[in-house]
């Protein structure tokens, strides 16, 4: 299809680099998004719209003529903004409300993969104080303990301490009688993230992508929405894409079709490769922040034809992807106090440097990003930046993020030294973990 009209719901470094492709995507005529930050602003039309206001996101499409609407972040999907597109008759990427609890609720994920033979972690889902101690003490350390609803990435705790696992169910309302929390099995081994593309039928699965929960340096200090990120993955079997899809994203898409309820959109499978095997810790509805910077930056496919297909049952219609060989890795850069008290309000400089000196193998994604009245980009939230880049191996790719990462000043802003630093040393492994898609 050509002369597309796109509409991107979102204003994070994910939905820049959603919109970095579809600007660079010649089908493209015309791409919008809502809200936007001030990276987006430059390759799209920033409409001040609030994405989680169906009414008011399904309007904007209508009064745009958008031919397709990609809702990035789960929080609309959840409230059921792709629904209130859906209903004008508008192409959108993204689930229904009802689909999207596969993301939304952590017990009601583990239902479906219950349902659908999809191995996964053994849980209990507790109400109590009284569940959550035998919850506890059934799995013993390390003790995984999850809040049901969505805490963007930061609802998990994972400790060997009993006293703060405890602590953490009782703080997701289990003290007050009104919350539910998972209790599962801990899983050992690498976690791998990998995206599938479906039109709630058809499954293309995206190229694995590695990301970093933690805020620091060696996997230490608290969760985040994600520091970094890269793709591929040179130590993993080149088998295991088409494996997931198998074991995986099928019996589940397959199983929500069955239940009414067909999930159209992205398939996050968030998986950790446990000495018994690949087990899902988790789905997300949406692509996730930080992998889509990797791997939007390898997919050669341009990008509002595959989303398209997906979002008008075509999929199976679709050409195979087409990928580069190049390696990506995404560098998050944070303001200070991030994770728990970022502070937000100051001036970013060095971004025109980066856009002189790197370009094209590395750029700036903006998340917490705005621009003053005087044109100055200023931070405006906790992940601030996501700087990217390419290369030939893991070991350019990182050093290129890293030089453009050096000419960026932020005060007390944050970021890790070690994003895809293990994996950069694997030469010469299997290969790409690829799959057909
Ligand atoms: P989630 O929001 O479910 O993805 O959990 C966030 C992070 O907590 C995951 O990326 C893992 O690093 C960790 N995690 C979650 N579940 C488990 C588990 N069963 N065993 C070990 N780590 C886990």
């Amino acid at each position: 299809m050509q002369g597309v009209k796109v509409l991107v719901i979102g204003s994070g470094a994910r939905e820049h680099a959603l919109c970095r492709s579809l600007s660079l995507d010649p089908d493209v005529t015309s791409l919008h998004c809502a809200p936007g930050n001030a990276g987006i602003a430059e390759v799209a039309v920033p409409h001040a719209v609030d994405p989680l206001d169906g009414e008011a996101v399904a309007g904007l499409a209508a009064e745009l003529r958008a031919d397709l609407v990609v809702v990035g972040p789960e929080a609309p999907l959840v409230a059921g903004v792709a629904d209130a597109v859906r209903e004008r008759g508008i192409a959108v990427f993204g689930p229904s409300a009802e689909a999207a609890r596969l993301e939304g609720s952590k017990a009601f994920a583990k239902e479906i993969m219950a349902a659908a033979g999809v191995p996964t972690a053994r849980s209990y889902v507790c109400t109590t104080p009284e569940e959550v101690e035998e919850a506890l003490d059934a799995f013993g350390p390390p003790y995984v303990v999850k809040d049901d609803g969505l805490a963007a990435g930061k609802g998990v705790v994972v400790t060997s301490d009993l006293g703060a696992a405890r602590a953490h169910a009782l703080s997701c309302g289990i003290a007050e009688g009104n919350g539910r929390v998972v209790i599962e099995e801990f899983l050992d081994g690498p976690e791998v993230s990998l995206f599938a593309v479906t039109d709630g039928e058809c499954v293309v699965p995206l190229r694995p992508a590695q990301d970093f929960k933690r805020a620091h340096d060696g996997d230490e200090g608290p969760n985040t929405g994600g520091m970094g990120a890269y793709s591929p993955l040179p130590w993993a079997d080149p088998g295991l894409a088409d494996e997931v899809l198998a074991t995986v994203l099928q019996p589940t898409v397959d199983e929500m079709r069955r239940r009414g309820t067909p999930f159209s959109g992205l398939l996050y499978a968030g998986l950790a490769l446990t000495s018994r095997g690949v087990r899902v810790v988790e789905f997300n509805a949406r692509f996730g922040d930080p992998e889509t910077q990797v791997v939007l930056a390898r997919l050669k496919t341009p990008l509002s034809g595959l989303l398209y297909a997906a979002a008008t049952g075509r999929l199976a219609e679709f050409p195979p992807l087409r990928w580069s060989d190049d390696a990506a890795v995404t560098v998050v850069v944070a303001s200070e106090g991030y994770p728990a008290a970022p502070r937000t309000g100051d001036p970013i400089e060095g971004l025109e440097e980066v856009a002189e000196k790197d370009a094209p193998t590395a750029y700036v994604l903006h998340a917490g990003t705005r621009r003053d009245e005087e044109g100055r980009v200023l931070s405006a939230g906790g992940r601030v930046l996501s700087v990217t880049a390419t290369g030939a191996d893991l070991a350019e790719a990182r050093e290129r993020a890293y030089q453009a990462v050096s000419r960026i000043r932020l005060a007390g802003s944050h970021h890790r030294s070690d994003i895809a630093a293990r994996a950069a040393e694997v030469t010469g492994g299997a290969g790409e973990a690829g799959g057909t898609g």
